[in-house]
């Protein structure tokens, strides 16, 4: 632990940081990547551009150092970040060159605003924070090279099977090119693509959910394919895997990580609350309990467009019909004329609260959300109204957040 003087320098000081926290941000990411572009390769270099790295690092120091003498309350983010870190290959000698760039972004943006005292005490501070995320790192590795069928690094899959799921969604099926056995899972975490797309001068890193459930003899993950909206240029490794990935192409992952994950020994009830392509690792949840945990029950909501681009509903709607333990609403923004004909909805428009109050017998079991950003923000808010507790209720999102700033 570092002295009292310095943990009360840093927390006065966090706020500050705070306020300056984009500008520091991207300073950081500007020095880093002038000095090591290799790192490139690591980093996501759309969410470098769409400024979202820098908002997620930012409020990362921020929160440890106003954090700094009871980490133990933001624990459950720091492994969030830790399992991210492990699946793209962060490694200790990583955090001296990251701390170093960090402290001059700091100096940078805030001038004389610093004094060498309140710089030390952050040196001191990031070396602190940054032993426990690498104790905690090294500990992920370890599990994931001790497991069964576990590797190291990035390992090389077929694409057996590809499969249109809807008009922006394919399934790869992957088996690990080297025919031996591949790491067990646990429902609701994902793999970790290292993308080497001809023409790019760096590789691109994106992790994709599970969407089956454990103990198969492949992996399967379903994408979304980003286009091109409101002038910003189509997702580049979506794209790619849509376009350019065909059965029998070879894709490099890290092994399953994430610790946002169905509790298999329990029987409690579940709620699966998905969005778009959030509905990924509900669906691996809800293919685990139909397979492993028989009469658990399950309310499944899940929103889309409409039917063109949702997802797996057959799969869904015949779980629903063959199992009385599994109960599926479905949510349309804009229903198109096909989806009223077959009345394959429940809902048009947006999930909100009073819809919820009114679908859900009661309030019991655990909730698991994933979607986008606003509209988990949404729900998440409905379900604290209705007196839900935050620890059952559980999300992930697809990009660089840790907390939905509750
Ligand atoms: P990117 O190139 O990364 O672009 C992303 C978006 O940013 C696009 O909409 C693009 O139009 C926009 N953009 C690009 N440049 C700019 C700019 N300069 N300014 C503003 N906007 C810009 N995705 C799935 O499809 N399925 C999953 O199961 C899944 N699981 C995930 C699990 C986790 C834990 C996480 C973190 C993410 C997951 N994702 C999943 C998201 C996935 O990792 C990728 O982010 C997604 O596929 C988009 O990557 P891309 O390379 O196609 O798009």
């Amino acid at each position: 632990m570092i002295e009292t003087h310095s943990i009360e320098i840093v927390k006065s000081t966090a706020p500050v940081l705070q306020k300056n926290s984009e500008a520091i941000g991207k300073r950081f990411y500007q020095l880093l990547f002038e000095s090591h572009p290799e790192l490139y390769n690591i980093f996501n270099q759309t969410n470098q551009k769409r400024g979202v790295q820098q908002r997620a690092l930012a409020h990362s120091v921020y929160i440890c150092g106003e954090h700094m003498d009871h980490l133990d309350a933001i624990k459950p983010i720091i492994l969030r970040i830790c399992h991210k870190h492990r699946a793209i290959g962060i490694v200790p000698e990583h955090y001296p060159i990251v701390g170093k760039h960090l402290i001059q972004a700091v100096k940078d943006v805030l001038g004389n605003q610093v004094t060498e005292e309140i710089i030390q005490a952050w040196e001191k501070a990031y070396q602190y924070i940054a032993d426990i995320f690498i104790e905690i790192e090294q500990e992920l590795y370890d599990q994931a090279r001790a497991q069964e069928g576990g590797w190291e690094g990035f390992r090389e899959f077929v694409v057996v099977k590809k499969v249109k799921e809807s008009d922006v969604i394919n399934s790869f099926y992957l088996k690990p090119a080297d025919g031996k056995a591949i790491a067990q899972f646990q429902p609701g975490q994902y793999l970790t693509l290292k993308a080497k797309i001809p023409g790019e001068k760096y590789t691109h890193i994106r992790h994709y959910s599970l969407s089956d459930a454990p103990g198969k003899d492949y992996y399967r993950i379903s994408v979304k394919r980003e286009d091109a909206r409101n002038g910003n240029p189509a997702g580049i490794v979506s794209n790619y895997l849509h376009r350019n990935i065909q059965e029998g192409g070879i894709l490099e992952f890290s092994s399953p990580a994430g610790d946002f994950i169905l509790n298999t020994k329990s029987m409690n009830p579940v709620v699966l609350i998905s969005g778009g392509v959030g509905l990924t690792p509900m669906i691996s949840m809800l293919n685990t309990i139909i397979e492993k945990q028989p009469g658990r029950k399950v309310t499944y909501i899940h929103a889309a467009i409409n039917g063109r681009h949702h997802a797996m509903k057959e799969h869904v709607a015949r779980l629903a019909s063959q199992n009385s333990n599994i109960r599926s609403y479905v949510c349309y923004e804009s229903p198109t004329e096909e989806d009223r004909r077959t009345e394959s909805f429940d809902k048009e428009g947006f999930i909100d609260q009073a819809w919820l109050e009114s679908i859900l017998d009661n309030t019991q079991g655990e909730f698991y959300l994933c979607g986008p950003i606003p509209f988990m923000q949404v729900i998440y808010r409905a379900l604290r109204q209705m007196d839900i507790p935050k620890e059952r209720i559980h999300y992930e999102a697809f990009g660089p957040m840790s907390t939905l700033g509750e």
